[in-house]
Order: C-alpha cells, then structure tokens, then sequence
C-alpha cells in the first residue's frame, strides 16, 4: 500500500573537511521517527560525516562522488532506498556545492510503500556472528547462489527467521547500483572498487 507523499526535505551540510556543520529540524525529526533516537543535533554536529558511513565500498563511493562535486560537476543526484522495518522507502539524495568547498546534501522521498514488518532491518536488535551483504544504495541483500533480491526474497530464500539471533550485515553495493553510479561518475570509471 502506498503511502501519502512525505514532503519534506532532509538537508545536511558537510564543510571541506567532511564535518557536519548544519542539519535542519527535519532531518532531525526523520531521524527520531527512524530507529535513530540516538542522531541528535549534539551528537552529529562537528563529527565527521564518514562517523555515519558504514562499509568500505561506499566510503570509497562517497569519497568518489565529493571529489566530484567539489570538482565543479555539481549538482550530482541519485536514487536510494531508506527503508524502515515496516515501509520501503524510495528516495532522492542531491548533492550540490557550497561556497568553501561544503557540500549540502538534500534527500526527499519519491513514493514510500508500507509491508509487513521485517525484523532484518530493526536495528536494535541483536546479530549473531554471521554476515550478510546488503547494498547501501538500495537495500537490496546478497542472497548466496541467486544473486541481489529484495529483503523479502532474502528472508525466504536463506530462511531468516529460523536464524536466531539474525545475522548481522555488511554493507555495500549491488551490481546495478554500482553500474548506476559508474555512470554518473565517469572519470574514475578506471578505478577498481574492492569486491569487499
Ligand atoms: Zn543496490
């Protein structure tokens, strides 16, 4: 079931040294709203943006994409997914230039879909020693043998809720979101990305 478009928008803003100088009131509300009480303006303001950045593969992505902007190929946009346990979330993130080399990031949501809950994605919950390797840009779970599927799929298909406790994941990026980004990035089209 599709939900009600969310309007707003979420703005961080990273200066050149990759700081976290400015997030607005609603970012900080989506935070609360999204199993991270714990994001409040005390705790991410001044850290380093890479502090929120989890998994070689995409720090290396991210660490790409600033160098172009701050090169001068600004504004940069793509698609991702922020999905909570019970709603894919289909979102937008732009990337655009500020004077002194800072960077604002802009995210607003495409369309959110409500589902069943789904524990994987519960982030208080406790992981056993196993990992799984979800996609950063859309969340999408590596399934051994089949290749990238959707959560549901993955539970399914590795019968996830006879694990528990659920395995722990590892994050990185799928092939099409890989192939999407080479696209938008093409100079370090040359550049291999580590297969983690
Ligand atoms: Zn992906």
């Amino acid at each position: 079931m599709q939900k009600p478009l969310d309007q707003r928008r979420f703005i961080w803003i990273i200066d050149d040294a990759d700081k976290i100088v400015h997030v607005n009131d609603d970012w900080l509300v989506f935070a609360q709203e999204n199993t991270a009480p714990q994001l409040t303006a005390s705790v991410v303001l001044d850290q380093h943006i890479w502090r929120f950045i989890q998994g070689q593969e995409t720090s290396y992505l991210y660490r790409q994409i600033f160098r172009r902007v701050r090169a001068g190929k600004s504004p940069v946009t793509f698609p991702f997914r922020c999905d909570s346990p019970d709603c894919r979330r289909f979102m937008e993130m732009e990337l655009a230039l500020l004077p002194g080399d800072a960077i604002q990031f802009t995210a607003h949501m495409l369309r959110e879909e409500w589902r069943d809950p789904v524990d994987l994605l519960d982030a208080p919950r406790d992981r056993s020693g196993e990992f799984l390797k979800i996609c950063s840009w859309c969340k999408k779970i590596n399934i051994p043998g089949q290749g990238w599927g959707e959560i549901e799929t993955a539970i399914a298909a590795l019968d996830l809720f006879g694990h528990h406790p659920m395995p722990r994941m590892t994050h990185t990026i799928c092939d099409s979101c890989r192939g999407a980004l080479r696209l938008e990035l093409p100079q370090e089209s040359g550049e291999q990305l580590n297969s983690d």
